[in-house]
């Protein structure tokens, strides 16, 4: 039997043996996983919630930014900019959608008019080369429904969307096509360190012995250290707090919109998203809980407030779904280093506002720190493709009943707002890493993400999980165990 997180009920007692432990299955870590999927190298990526990609990687802006407006002279920016080219190749190989759609810093001051040229400065100083200051009209052209208070903006093309989520389970798809073992539900809570070197993962039932461990635990990396004595950091969240709107408001917006950035962050921003949505925010409250990214009335109406002054028609009955994510705020710039001391340490830590942006370049200069430690040998059978699930509501009606004709279950629709049918329910299941809970199936498939947030499909989705993980429904769970929906049969009713 699957249990909920997708492994067997043995293997959560199992001792388990490898080359390289990559622990956390965020973007980060889920491309390291690929990256090093290329290798014969025994890599095991371990993941505490129920599925991959459960962070602040599901939960930002969704911008792969090619590095304009980054800091100066840090790591961060010197990765950001370098890897921006890879994500054409990449989302390619992986068939994610990806749009280069470009972002629009705007002014509306006078006063910032002139921060734009020094922007476009600074931008060219970090490596950006092609971006251009936009007069009133030209800005207005391309966002007519910018407020008539616009002056100018500095336009930045390379900059572009995709769903984060996607990205992180594609990785982690074609990671385990190429021999990665992916453990969701898997707690690192000790790592042994033996003679110096870094030896046994102590995970909730599971042991993994290693030579190498590769922190990639987003806002809990600091512990991860920590626990190797590397503790000069210590990680807190910045909480970011967004509106995604209906599709019906598509219109109102074409590009990335950003105000001039604020000395801490770049500010509210508005964009399409990559399945036409619309998204607004965030905001940026340091916060003390690690684990709360509940939304605020606070924030959310900062979020409001904050773009109607560049896109006065927006209100908050546009929106049809809010959430937060949390930054790992605290380090001054991203640590990709190996220890100094424990040899077989290697931390991918501090990755703070542009994570999504920076992974395939991390995860390259992970493989540099890796290959310092031992010798990584080319798969000559390695496959760097992975085809994407059927998206029944993207095709075309011949080509929708070409499939039926071929499959009955792509005729049968679970989620009406998003046109999600079994048959994409199912793919969802059984493609590794499995999903095995409702939030897993629907940022795989969009089921749920809809006008009506699941209100048609969550108890279709439920029963199509309960027969094919062979659990009752009261098992079957939101994301993952202590989130159960239902908590008994109600009385009297069959089953
Ligand atoms: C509001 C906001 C907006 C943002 N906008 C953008 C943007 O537009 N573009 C961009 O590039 N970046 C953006 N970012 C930043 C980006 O989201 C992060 O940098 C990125 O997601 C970090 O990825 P990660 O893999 O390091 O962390 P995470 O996604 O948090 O992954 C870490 C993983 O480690 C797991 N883990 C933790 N502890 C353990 C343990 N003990 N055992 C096993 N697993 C463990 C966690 O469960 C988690 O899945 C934004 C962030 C926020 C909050």
């Amino acid at each position: 039997m699957i249990s909920r997180n997708g492994n067997t009920r043995k293997q959560r007692r199992e001792r388990v043996q490898a080359d390289v432990v990559v622990v956390g299955a965020g973007i980060v870590g889920s491309a390291i996983a690929r990256r090093l999927s290329r290798y014969r190298v025994r890599t095991v990526l371990l993941e505490k919630h129920s599925d991959v990609c459960m962070g602040t990687s599901k939960s930002n802006n969704a911008h792969i930014v090619c590095g304009a407006d980054c800091p100066p002279g840090k790591i961060e920016t010197e990765i950001v900019v370098r890897s921006n080219s890879s994500y054409d190749r990449v989302t390619e190989e992986l068939q994610v959608p990806y749009k280069r759609i470009g972002t629009a810093y705007v002014a509306i001051k006078d006063g910032e008019v002139r921060k734009l040229e020094a922007m476009q400065e600074a931008a060219a100083k970090n490596g950006v080369a092609g971006t251009r200051i936009l007069g009133r009209d030209e800005i207005l052209e391309i966002e007519p429904r910018l407020t008539g208070e616009t002056r100018a903006a500095l336009w930045v093309p390379h900059d572009g969307i995709l769903a984060p989520y996607e990205l992180g389970v594609a990785l982690c798809e074609n990671a385990a096509k190429n021999g990665v073992e992916i453990r969701t539900g898997c707690e690192v809570k000790g790592i042994d360190v033996e003679n110096g070197a870094v030896g046994r993962v102590i995970c909730n039932g599971t042991t993994v012995q290693t030579r190498v461990v590769i922190n990639a635990a987003g806002l809990f990396a600091d512990e991860i250290s920590a626990m190797v004595g590397w503790d000069d950091f210590q990680l807190y969240p910045r909480r970011g707090e967004f509106y995604i709107l209906d599709r019906k408001c598509r219109f109102l917006v074409n590009h990335i919109i950003y105000p001039l950035p604020g000395p801490i962050t770049r500010g509210a921003t508005i964009c399409p998203t990559i399945d036409d949505n619309v998204l607004i925010g965030p905001t940026a409250v340091d916060v003390e809980d690690k684990r709360n990214t509940g939304t605020t009335r606070e924030g959310l109406r900062e979020v409001i407030t904050g773009v109607q002054r560049y896109f006065p028609e927006i209100r908050p009955s546009m929106g049809v779904t809010q959430y937060a994510g949390l930054r790992p705020a605290g380090a001054d710039d991203f640590i990709v280093a190996a220890h100094p001391e424990v040899r077989g340490f290697i931390n991918a830590a501090g990755i703070r506002s542009t994570g999504i942006s920076a992974c395939l370049g991390v995860a390259e200069r992970v493989e540099a720190l890796l290959s310092e430690q031992m010798e990584l040998r080319a798969k000559p059978d390695y496959n760097p493709f992975r085809e994407r699930a059927r998206r029944f509501g993207s095709c075309s009606p011949e080509e929708q009943d070409s499939l039926i004709s071929r499959n009955v279950r792509y005729g049968r629709v679970v989620c009406r707002c998003e046109t999600v049918t079994e048959q994409e329910i199912l793919e969802a299941i059984y493609r590794v890493p499995r999903a095995c809970d409702l939030d897993a199936v629907k940022r795989r498939t969009r089921a749920g993400m809809g006008r009506c947030q699941g209100g048609f499909c969550t108890t279709r989705v439920m029963s199509i999980l309960s027969r094919e993980l062979g659990l009752p429904m009261e098992m079957i769970t939101k994301k993952g165990p202590g989130s159960e929906i239902l908590k008994r049969p109600t009385k009297g009713a069959s089953r």
